[in-house]
Formats: structure tokens, C-alpha cells, sequence
């Protein structure tokens, strides 16, 4: 038996945000990021509607980018403390994924995040509050998911939190809060989006009720992305709702290896992080030629979907080549040594980043198994730029 879960209402369209004028309840907590909705003016809009919806609001501000535990203990406190019925999380991926977290620990404050680091084996929640998540960027899609990722800094490790019970109950994709991103967030956010539908719909876990939404996305992807990257706001719109459609198919039939890459190189090298939309840009054509000896027929049916024509393995390089194209329009590098990755320290880490991205939690849906040292290999065909032919 498979289960497939989405929020149980999704409300989208410019101005979409002012649904939370109809919510009912009594309190809510608004968990909030580095202060962008605030200096945009979404946080009064969010205030007054729900000052007009008769809820007492509090607000959490300044969850940082790749949202640490502490903060995450720190909001489920102030949950306990003030009770809140609601919990809205407004802006990029972090708030939301760390909202998210704390909304575990609010409801189960002996629970332990080595408790619910297991996939898919949280407890019941609902039982004190629900979640409405409202995006600002076009990309993680967290407001349809079942997926958090919370950074422990003392132990160096990410929490890739997996269940169903965090898919939030309402998301609000509201294109107007997209419209605040700068340009190459647009870009990474945008290629993030175009890996999470590619990934989803070759995955072993794909299914009848992911294909056709991954597809979409896709399409709409690549007829939007440059658009919006160049700030046209109806493209802007419709790669919001394509990340959202993407994320509805991910968030069910999962992830592949090009994610398991991004999650071990993005803080693994001194020259700085790579953004993790970046990286999966980077990866994608890569992986697509290593899967394509199992997943040839999947690829070339994207192709086929977004209109060329030939053979199974015309096709699936087509694919590529697009991919190729898009990332040079949307100034993302070709490989990680472009990127300005040092090959003495990338020769020096890959090994140990290749065995972590084996055992990331995206490696098992993906529809072509890799060892250590294929994906060692694969890895640095990436930072040179060569052929992947095994
Ligand atoms: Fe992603």
C-alpha cells in the first residue's frame, strides 16, 4: 500500500493572502525569517487579517537561513508558552522548515530529534495546533511537502525530517510574496524546482498521481524560468505555481541522487556554500546520462511531453542539452570547478562526500543504484566537466 498526502486547501492568485481574513481560531504564532516579509509589508497584512479574523497573534522573527536546532527548541518553548491553536510560517524555506520542527516539539516536548530522524515515524499531531505555510520564494515547495531539513551545528549534521504529519494543512501561494525575489534566487530557486519534478517522475517511487504534475512543472519551468528571471511578473506567477506542482509530486514519489550530491557538496568545501538549487542545476544533466542506462524511457518521455521527437536516446540527450542551455542563460556554471571549487581540496574531500552521498536519504528512490565509487566518478565528472560514461 502507497499513501499519497497534499494539504487539505491551497489558496493561490495575487492577493491569495487575505484568505487568512476567513481562518478561525483563536491564537496564532507567525514564524518568520531574516525580515524581508516585514520590510515588503506581508507581515502587517498578515497582522491585520488575522486581527479582522479575531486571533491573537504573536510573532517569531529571525529564523536563519538552514535553521539550526536551538532555534527550532527555542520556537516549540514559546509554543508551549503561548498556546497558539494556529501556526503560520511565512517566507522562504527556513521559517517553514523550522516551523515545521517546532511544531513537533510544541506537541511532544520529550520527543528527541534522534526520535524523529526515522522516516515516516513521527506521532500524531493536530492535537494542538494546525499549520499554514505561505512561501516567498518559488522553489522548495515545503508549504506542500512532508519534508524539513534542520541543521545540528554542534554535530555537523542535517536532519532530513521526512512525514506526513508536517505536510501543512493549508498553503497559501500567493505570487505577489514572489515577486520580491532577486534575480539569481529566481534562478536557483527556479532549477531546484525543474530537479524536484525530473527527480520525481524517473524515481522508483513514482506513481499515476505524480507523473502528470511533474510533467506540468516541468513544462512550465522551462517555458517560464527565463522570464521570470528576467522579472517578468506572469512568468513570475506561473513559476510559482510550477514549484508548488513539483512540490506535490515530490513530496510523494521523492527525490534521486542529484539531491543526494547537493546535500553533501553544499557546505562541504572553504571557498563557501553552494546554493542548493545551484548545485542540483549543476548535477541534473550529469545524473540524467548516469541514470539513463535504467531510466532511459522515463527521460525520453519528458522530452516527448515538452514536444521532440526522436529516439529513446536522442531524446534523453536533447534533454540534457536543454538543461545545458538553461543553466547558461540563468548564469549557472557548467561544472563545480567553474563554480570555483579547489581541485586540490576537491580531490582531498570527494571520497568521503561520495560515501556521504550514498547514504543520503534521496539516494534510495533513485531509479539506478550507485556505490561509493560510481558515484566518486560521477562526482567528478561534475567538477571536470567530462563524459559520464559508466
Ligand atoms: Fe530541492
Amino acid at each position: 500500500m502507497m499513501r499519497y498526502t497534499l494539504p487539505r486547501d491551497m489558496y493561490y492568485g495575487n492577493g491569495a493572502l487575505e484568505q487568512l481574513r476567513n481562518i478561525r481560531g483563536k491564537k496564532a504564532i507567525l514564524i518568520l525569517g531574516g525580515g524581508s516579509m516585514k520590510r515588503f509589508g506581508f507581515v502587517d497584512k498578515v497582522v491585520n487579517y488575522l486581527t479582522d479574523a479575531g486571533i491573537e497573534i504573536k510573532l517569531f522573527e529571525n529564523v536563519e537561513p538552514d535553521p539550526s536546532v536551538e532555534t527550532v527548541m527555542k520556537g516549540a518553548a514559546v509554543m508551549r508558552e503561548y498556546e497558539p491553536d494556529w501556526i503560520i510560517a511565512m517566507g522562504g524555506g527556513s521559517p517553514i522548515d523550522a516551523a515545521k520542527a517546532m511544531w513537533v516539539f510544541y506537541e511532544y516536548p520529550d520527543t528527541t530529534f534522534e526520535e524523529i530522524i526515522q522516516p515516516f515515524s513521527f506521532p500524531t499531531l493536530r492535537q494542538k495546533a494546525k499549520f499554514i505555510a505561505i512561501p516567498s520564494t518559488s522553489g522548495t515547495a515545503t508549504e506542500v511537502t512532508a519534508f524539513s531539513v534542520i541543521t545540528d551545528y554542534a554535530k555537523g549534521i542535517k536532519y532530513p525530517l521526512a512525514d506526513f504529519n508536517i505536510t501543512p494543512d493549508i498553503a497559501i501561494v500567493d505570487p505577489v510574496l514572489a515577486e520580491t525575489m532577486p534575480p539569481t534566487l529566481t534562478a536557483h530557486t527556479g532549477m531546484d524546482a525543474l530537479t524536484h519534478a525530473v527527480e520525481a517522475y524517473v524515481s522508483t517511487l513514482n506513481s499515476p498521481f505524480t507523473d502528470p504534475l511533474a510533467l506540468k512543472a516541468i513544462q512550465m519551468v522551462f517555458e517560464y524560468l527565463p522570464a521570470s528571471y528576467e522579472g517578468d511578473k506572469t512568468a513570475r506567477e506561473q513559476m510559482h505555481y510550477a514549484q508548488c506542482m513539483a512540490g506535490q509530486a515530490f513530496s510523494n514519489a521523492l527525490l534521486g541522487i542529484v539531491h543526494s550530491m547537493a546535500h553533501k557538496t553544499g557546505a562541504a568545501f572553504s571557498t563557501g556554500h553552494i546554493p542548493h538549487g545551484c548545485a542540483n542545476a549543476i548535477y541534473l544533466p550529469y545524473v540524467i546520462k548516469y541514470n539513463a542506462k535504467n531510466a532511459a524511457k522515463r527521460y525520453a518521455d519528458i522530452s516527448k511531453y515538452l514536444g521532440i521527437t526522436g529516439t529513446e536516446t536522442e531524446c534523453v540527450k536533447a534533454l540534457c542539452d536543454k538543461i545545458d542551455e538553461y543553466n547558461v542563460k540563468l548564469n549557472i556554471p557548467k561544472t563545480l570547478k567553474d563554480f570555483g571549487i579547489k581541485e586540490e581540496e576537491f580531490l582531498d574531500k570527494v571520497p568521503a562526500i561520495a560515501e556521504a552521498a550514498v547514504g543520503d536519504a534521496c539516494t534510495g528512490s533513485n531509479p539506478r543504484p550507485i556505490t561509493p565509487k560510481e558515484m566518486e566518478k560521477l562526482l567528478t565528472c561534475t567538477y571536470y566537466g567530462t563524459e559520464v560514461d559508466f
